[in-house]
């Protein structure tokens, strides 16, 4: 009988839970809308519905939650989360004392590295980052075999690392961080003040209206050779080779592994992010790094969540929290 074990998702849309097996195979899954005052109710919805859908030889051992913001991985808490609220903060007690199952509760970022490296694209390193590129940039960090959680879970945050301290402004509270030049949010808002000047161009055909414009209509009109939209990607893969740089600097990782609705921009934003990258590494003289795209996608943060109950789950059964 193989071991199950649940992951959970919580992102600013949806919050998506699986049944997975110990070999990184999704069984089971719930996806539902994420309540933005009810994080945590919305966590214990998705979670009794899988266990009932569950027959009795796939039972889960324990439960992962891979959520947004700053989590005490240590009591399973929400500590700071900018853009959702969570009704409960203590997700792990709340959601342990429904399912009688020991709950571990990480950053979503965290959880997607995690999973990476135990079914993804880092498989078997000791030392790899991931970058998930999406409306803003989140990262999880494992070195040495371990996750950087900081001393209160709010390390690896490096999408505030500030590149530009005159730079726009960030929800975080601070400026110019790396979040606002390559992340998807920024690609978007870069093109629509390209677009204020080219209102004729593929990219404002493309979106319907300078408003509507998204990433993923930037990525559009660049492969139809749009010089406006062509050159927010070059701005922004050149943003992100330099944030690559950075952490080539600080951690020296074996791979970083690029998740994120932005990847799918290919080679017009990831190629030069690599240039960048290798140009600035080879400078140095370090040996080269390996650069990954994500191998689980979309799936990377319930597996990852449910990878890390496997590997931390069972081992706190029955330790007061
Ligand atoms: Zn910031």
């Amino acid at each position: 009988m193989a071991h199950t074990t649940i992951g959970v998702d919580v992102g600013g849309t949806g919050t998506k839970a699986g049944l997975v097996s110990d070999s990184g195979e999704v069984l089971l899954r719930v996806e539902r809308p994420t309540d933005r005052t009810a994080g945590t109710k919305g966590v214990i919805e998705v979670v009794e519905e899988l266990l009932e859908r569950t027959t009795d030889g796939d039972s889960p051992v324990a439960v992962g939650v891979g959520a947004a913001g700053f989590i005490d991985a240590t009591t399973g808490s929400v500590t700071f989360a900018p853009n959702l609220s969570y009704d409960d903060p203590h997700i792990a007690d709340a959601v342990g004392a429904r399912t009688n199952l020991p709950v571990i509760v990480d950053n979503d970022a965290n959880a997607a590295v995690w999973g990476e490296r135990a079914f993804g694209a880092a498989r078997g390193l000791d030392h790899v980052v991931l970058l998930t590129l999406g409306t803003g940039i989140g990262s999880g960090f494992i070195i040495g075999g371990r996750l950087l959680r900081g001393s209160t879970g709010a390390a690896a945050e490096f999408g505030h690392m500030i590149v530009d301290p005159r730079g726009p402004e960030c929800p975080c509270g601070l400026r110019g961080c790396i979040e606002q030049f390559a992340s998807g949010g920024a690609i978007a808002r870069a093109a629509r003040r390209v677009a204020e000047g080219n209102p004729n161009s593929t990219l404002v055909a493309f979106a319907g209206s300078i408003d509507a414009i998204t990433a993923k209509h930037v990525a559009q009109a660049a492969r139809e050779y749009d010089e406006a939209a062509l050159g927010v990607m070059r701005d922004a893969g050149h943003w992100l080779g330099i944030a690559l740089s950075n952490i080539a600097n600080l951690f020296d990782p074996q791979t970083i592994v690029l998740g994120g609705g932005v990847v799918k921009a290919g080679e017009t934003f990831l190629g030069v992010a690599r240039d960048t990258f290798v140009a600035m590494t080879t400078a140095q003289r370090r040996r080269p790094m390996r650069l990954d795209v994500t191998a689980l996608g979309s799936d990377a943060g319930i597996i990852g969540a449910a990878a890390l109950a496997f590997d931390e789950g069972p081992r706190d059964a029955g330790e007061a929290r």
